[in-house]
């Protein structure tokens, strides 16, 4: 797998990410940036698909023998009738944002759950064990981070969504994933959930052109005693990661997600040790709304 003098050549492997849009995705420089530092002989590329061409897109990354694959919105639940085999995880939480290329047969993983699972040991090293959480948004992104709650027996999930009945759906999904209880809870609750919770997620796509007043959560519920992680960035800090420093909480947005998720990514398509540093050194600097 070493690399030739010049970087690319005929055995090079090709790996990269399909999403609609892309072009502002930072993971071609995470995994680049990686394979720099290793040696290996592959390149990552970001290829605008479109949900239309996202069959056609899966059939050339067989046809061209593509290592595998990073789904960005708005692939990572369609794509998954498209694959041969689909992994527990990815299963469980119904989206697929990894696909491994072995030998011919196209598996589907999802590495945002532990993308966020490690992300969060950076603000509470002990991780989710007998912590309670507000979760606000139900989409994959949230059931991924459910998924990792349950798993690392949070004491509780209150689960906030626009759309309630996502909510409850995501709640009854992680009943049946373990002990953890999951409660979903309506707008006028939130106040009351918000300031009893030990750690708020945003993982709804909020965050960025919104200003505190448009956020999900009331900002005046933050306190010193909270964590906050929004799995939202951009080019400076979010509205949410702003709000929740600004009233004395820990807060981290999304960027450390998003690299530990390419690291288990980098991981099933090496199988080697993911260069961490080098991964975010590949994106330092650069500040730009991706995942
Ligand atoms: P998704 O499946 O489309 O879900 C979007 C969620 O946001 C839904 O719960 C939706 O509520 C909610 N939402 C959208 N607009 C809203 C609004 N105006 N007000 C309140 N709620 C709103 O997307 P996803 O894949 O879960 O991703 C969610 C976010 O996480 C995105 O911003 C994504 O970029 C980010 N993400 C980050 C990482 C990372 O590595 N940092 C990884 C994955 C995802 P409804 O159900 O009511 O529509």
């Amino acid at each position: 797998m070493q690399v030739n003098e010049d970087g690319i050549s005929a055995r090079t492997g090709l790996v990269g990410v399909f999403g609609h849009p892309v072009r502002h995705s930072l993971s071609p420089r995470i995994h680049n940036a990686a394979f720099r530092s290793q040696g290996v002989d592959m390149v990552y590329l970001a290829f605008d698909v479109p949900p239309e061409q996202l069959r056609p897109a899966i059939d050339g990354l067989r046809a061209l023998d593509m290592r595998g694959a990073n789904l960005t919105v708005p692939h990572k639940e369609s794509v998954m009738v498209l694959l041969d085999e689909i992994d527990p995880l990815a299963a469980r939480i119904g989206a697929v944002n990894t696909i491994v290329n072995s030998d011919g047969r196209l598996i589907g993983h999802n590495t945002d759950a532990a993308g966020f699972a490690a992300a969060l040991r950076g603000l509470v090293p002990d991780g989710a064990r007998g912590l309670s959480f507000l979760v606000l948004g139900a989409g994959g992104a949230a059931r991924a981070v459910v998924s990792t709650l349950v798993e690392e027996d949070a004491a509780a999930v209150w689960n906030y969504n626009r759309t309630y009945e996502r909510a409850a759906a995501l709640c009854v999904s992680a009943s049946e994933w373990g002990s953890t209880k999951c409660e979903p809870i309506r707008e006028v609750k939130l106040r009351e959930v918000a300031a009893q919770a030990d750690v708020i997620v945003n993982a709804t796509s909020l965050g960025l052109g919104a200003s505190v007043k448009e956020f999900v959560i009331p900002v005046d519920t933050l306190t010193s005693g909270h964590v906050v992680v929004d799995l939202v960035y951009g080019s400076g800090p979010t509205v949410l990661v702003e709000a929740a420093r600004g009233r004395g909480a820990v807060a981290m947005d999304g960027r450390e997600m998003l690299i530990m998720q390419a690291a288990s990514s980098y991981r099933l398509w090496t199988g080697l040790v993911p260069p961490v540093d080098a991964m975010r050194a590949g994106i330092d600097g650069v500040r730009k709304v991706t995942t």
